[in-house]
């Protein structure tokens, strides 16, 4: 019994598989990238260089593009990404295209990223790639503005309350045309402070546009100690309004920033005290959620290889298929291929994230993603053990 337990178990050890879609030239490549960006000294210089350079105008595009960006990103235009789209297909796997600009606040810009958004719902309607829409809160609403909704859209007032409407409308476009393509879209999840007013607007477009299907996804982080109630409320809520939830399932981001604003304000931590408490939660709302899978469909956003694991064993016990589009495995674009190639070479349903845009502008995501792959006390990253593994496979 044990045995046939074993062998069932999806394995994220075959390097040959996780790195098919690269060419020698292409692992070589990214071995010396990764090598880099293990340096937490080179990674800091890199970051405050690239400051200073975009200020001076000096020609650093070309070999950032030529590097991080092309490990990370898919393009800065959408058309940018058509060969990253096709090459990921090619696999089965499906690509979710990222609009990375962060930071913007004028109503210009903030109405540019809506219709970037709609513009990538297009795309996706057009393109079986591409099973997913994605964006983030933030990109559609000013950040003190989002922060004052927070805490009741109701207390807004004067020109607060006029921005709030042309929030809620250019959420409503978005939602809208993901609706009528037929595409289903994420909400991403932010900081804590931003989240109630976020999950408000998530849980009125569900109840809008998921009757039939789940078109509006929210994204719910587990590293918060009240998310799994909130799972379970969320459900409810859907249960009697008579639509589908919409999940996507992370373990969150903010970690470090939402500890040190609590600390320095002076309120309770949202955040678990341990990564255990945070992994036990994560593991019982994927349980939850398989056990509600005619009301809840969702998404699994993780690089974590037991995670996955138990995730795709939980799907055989409940006799879901793996092909079945009401579980999806999520990873970004550059990182854990291992997991993606695996999964989708057994036949599950698995999407990257494909962040794109002007290099420039995409600078923040790419120094998060460079400091996550540094190295921790002179080990070897993940992601550059398993390319120097697979090196070491080709050449025998
Ligand atoms: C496709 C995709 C979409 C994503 N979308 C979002 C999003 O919308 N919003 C968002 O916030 N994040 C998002 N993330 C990031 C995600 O939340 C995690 O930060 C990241 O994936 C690392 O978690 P993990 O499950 O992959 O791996 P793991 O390495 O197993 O987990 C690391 C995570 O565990 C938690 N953790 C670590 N140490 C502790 C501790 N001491 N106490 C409590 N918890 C701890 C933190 O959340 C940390 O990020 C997304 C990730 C992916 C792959």
């Amino acid at each position: 019994m044990e045995n046939t337990h074993i062998c069932n178990m999806i394995s994220f050890d075959n390097t040959e598989i996780a790195f098919a879609s690269k060419s020698k030239k292409d692992l070589q490549w990214s071995y010396r990238l990764f090598k880099m960006i293990g340096k937490p000294w080179l990674v800091n210089l890199g970051g405050w260089f690239q400051k200073v350079a975009f200020a001076l105008h000096l020609p650093v595009k070309g070999i950032i593009k030529r590097t991080i960006f092309k490990q990370f990103c898919g393009g800065e235009s959408i058309q940018d990404c058509d060969a990253k789209i096709k090459h990921l297909g090619s696999f089965n796997i499906g690509t979710i295209l990222d609009y990375s600009v962060e930071g913007k606040d004028s109503d210009q810009d903030l109405d540019s990223t809506k219709d970037e958004v709609i513009e990538t719902i297009k795309t996706s309607k057009a393109n079986d790639d591409i099973p997913f829409a994605v964006f983030k809160p933030t990109g559609i609403c000013r950040t003190d503005l989002l922060e004052k909704a927070n805490k009741g859209e109701a207390q807004l007032e004067g020109q607060y309350a006029k921005d709030w409407e042309v929030v809620m409308t250019r959420l409503d476009d978005i939602c809208k045309a993901a609706h009528e393509a037929g595409v289903p879209v994420f909400i991403d999840a932010e900081d804590s402070w931003f989240q109630d007013a976020i999950d408000r607007m998530a849980d009125a477009m569900m109840a809008k546009y998921n009757k039939d299907a789940a078109i509006i996804y929210n994204t719910i982080q587990m590293y918060r100690h009240d998310r799994l109630e909130f799972l379970k409320v969320s459900h409810q809520a859907a249960i009697a309004g008579g639509y589908i939830l919409g999940v996507k399932l992370v373990r969150g981001a903010y970690m470090e920033k939402e500890r040190e604003k609590a600390k320095e304000e002076g309120y309770p931590s949202p955040i678990q005290p341990t990564k255990e408490a945070t992994d036990k939660d994560y593991d019982a709302a994927v349980v939850y959620m398989l056990e509600n899978i005619d009301k809840i469909h969702f998404c699994a956003g993780t690089h974590n290889e037991k995670s996955s694991q138990k995730l795709a064993e939980l799907m055989t016990e409940h006799k879901i298929d793996p092909a079945d589009k009401r579980v999806y495995f999520a990873q970004l674009l550059g990182m854990s291929d291992h997991i993606s190639f695996n999964l989708a070479h057994a036949g599950y349903n698995v999407a990257k994230y494909v962040p794109y845009g002007p290099v420039k502008e995409v600078m923040p995501y790419l120094m998060r993603r460079a400091r996550e792959n540094t190295s921790v006390a002179g080990q070897v990253g993940r992601e550059l053990g398993l390319i120097i593994k697979e090196k070491k496979r080709r050449r025998k």
